[in-house]
């Protein structure tokens, strides 16, 4: 087999593999996709919630926080730049007990150390004048959080990469590789198996991501996080759902709760859950409904019986085991496992879709890519 020599290759054709993608290229660096499905963002990146989140919850000066908080104001600049669609519609964290009420002020002080400096405190009647339909004491509103058409915005990711010269190779597995002096020698498989070398290696394959390190020779095994699953199911609602703002109850430990989202046709989604499992089964069990009416029925009492209908579900991508309640996003470069060349992105659950952008910027200052990004279009 002919080894052709190429710049980078980024392993994943998700939302994260494409913002890479596209920075690297927008920098000048030759870049080959390998995907091993049809096309581009098949796997979680089409299985979220869509939310730009503002960067609430996660622990102060942790990448999900830092990226969170760059990665939503680029996501908005770069949708405005695109015409990619998006609502800011805003979201309500909402108390509706006495002891929720006092925990809002703690998850404000949270979100200001975080840096997302614009949430409100409301009273429960003011909270009712945005949403009449809302049972509630008290409630935070988050101004800066949205939604976003992802795929449009893939869509865009994918034109510009290309549009820079990138390359995308689908139904390509990448098989093995192996780190060599000054380079990395890879293996892809599929229908047309190819031999590459290449400078920069970079492992966006979500789900996947442990199991491509553990194929590259002279990867550190001991660095390599060992994959856990958190499924989360989503239930639509045969009802019209009365709010225009996503709806969150006050997070209770190990979980957001179950919340209320909007999909950019205006349409609820209840979710997700988080659901513990050994291997990707993407079906939803109906009977996970009975846990989501009382939740819900907490801030929407009118909620009708048998209004929840099974959706669909994402799977997280865990390297921490269900007794650590938190992870952070593991973006590991030369300086932390010593294989030139390579970068590893593991565990990047959600916050990822609204962090995109600014990790593909870490990224390329790990990797030295240090030009800003040309713009294609205006
Ligand atoms: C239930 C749920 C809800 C979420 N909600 C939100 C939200 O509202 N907002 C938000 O910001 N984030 C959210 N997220 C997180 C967000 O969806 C992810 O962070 C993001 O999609 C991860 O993108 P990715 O490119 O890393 O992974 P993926 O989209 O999974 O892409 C990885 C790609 O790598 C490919 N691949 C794997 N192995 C190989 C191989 N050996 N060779 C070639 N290709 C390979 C796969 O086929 C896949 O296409 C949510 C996640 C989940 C699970």
């Amino acid at each position: 087999m002919q080894m052709d020599r190429v710049d980078c290759v980024v392993v994943g054709a998700g939302v994260i593999g494409l913002a890479v993608a596209r920075r690297l290229a927008l920098s000048g660096r030759e870049v080959i996709v390998l995907e091993e499905a049809e096309g581009i963002g098949t796997v979680t990146s089409s299985r979220n919630s869509e939310v730009i989140h503002a960067g609430i919850y996660y622990p102060a000066g942790s990448w999900m926080a830092r990226m969170c908080v760059a990665g939503k104001q680029a996501l908005y600049r770069y949708c405005d730049e695109h015409g990619i669609p998006y609502r800011n519609c805003g979201k309500l964290i909402v108390a509706t007990t006495p002891a929720e009420t006092e925990k809002l002020q703690s998850i404000r002080a949270h979100a200001e150390a975080n840096g997302v400096a614009d949430m409100q405190t409301l009273s429960g009647k003011a909270a009712r004048a945005l949403e009449p339909a809302l049972n509630c004491d008290a409630a935070l509103l988050s101004p800066s959080t949205g939604i976003v058409d992802s795929h449009a915005y893939m869509l865009t990711l994918r034109g510009e990469a290309e549009a820079a010269g990138a390359a995308f190779a689908f139904y390509t597995p990448l098989e093995r590789a192996r780190a060599t002096a000054g380079h990395i020698e890879l293996e892809a498989g599929g229908e047309a198996p190819m031999s590459l070398a290449c400078d920069l290696l970079i492992n966006a394959a979500g789900l996947g991501a442990p199991a491509v390190a553990r194929s590259i020779e002279g990867m550190p095994i001991a660095l390599i996080p060992p994959p856990y699953l958190a499924k989360g199911n989503y239930f639509s609602c045969s009802a019209r759902a009365p709010f225009s703002r996503l709806i969150y109850p006050v997070p209770e430990p190990g979980g957001l709760g179950v919340h209320l989202t909007l999909d950019m046709a205006g349409q609820a989604r209840f979710g997700p859950d988080v659901e513990w499992v050994d291997s990707i089964d993407y079906a939803v069990d109906p009977a996970r409904a009975e846990k989501f009416y009382p939740a819900i029925r907490k801030y929407w009492p009118t909620l009708p019986d048998g209004a929840l209908m099974p959706s669909y579900s994402g799977i997280r991508p865990k390297i921490v085991p269900p007794a650590v309640a938190r992870q952070d996003f593991l973006m590991q470069g030369p300086a932390d496992h010593g294989v030139a060349g390579l970068i590893n992105l593991f565990g990047i659950e959600s916050p990822g879709l609204t962090s995109s952008l600014a990790i593909a910027d870490h990224v390329a200052d790990m990797a030295g890519v240090s030009r800003a990004p040309r713009r294609t279009s205006a």
